[in-house]
């Protein structure tokens, strides 16, 4: 998928389109996956459209850090007594297919690794 400026995940962060919203605040928004890898899968957006991880400058500092703090929160929100994963795809050799900046929260299951 190319990099565009405009994606599914800006119009979820918009509430142009629906998602199944599991925490937001002024900064950020978390949803659950639609094709979810595991029986808890909970993506985590800024609400400021940045493609991926290899864009942000050190001036995203604050934001990084809010985002790494929502996942934790959410985890926690949900249950995830027991660990959890969070994944970062950047790029196409990363595995991206959404070029708006995202955390993944893996977890309800035993992880593996190397990861695929
Ligand atoms: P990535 O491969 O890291 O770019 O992850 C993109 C993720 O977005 C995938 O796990 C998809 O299942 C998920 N996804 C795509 N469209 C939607 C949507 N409309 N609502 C929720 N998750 C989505």
């Amino acid at each position: 998928m190319s990099e565009t400026t405009d994606t599914i995940f800006g119009k979820i962060a918009r509430k142009e389109i629906p998602a199944d919203i599991v925490y937001e605040d002024n900064l950020a928004i978390a949803f659950k996956d639609v094709n979810p890898q595991a029986p808890v899968h909970i993506l985590v957006i800024p609400k400021q459209p940045i493609a991926k991880l290899a864009d942000v400058e050190s001036q995203d500092h604050a934001l990084l850090g809010h985002l790494l703090l929502t996942a934790k929160r959410v985890a926690d929100q949900v249950g995830l007594t027991n660990g959890y994963r969070i994944v970062i795809n950047n790029g196409p050799e990363g595995g991206q297919t959404v070029y708006h900046l995202h955390l993944h929260i893996l977890g309800g299951r035993q992880m593996g690794w190397p990861p695929g």
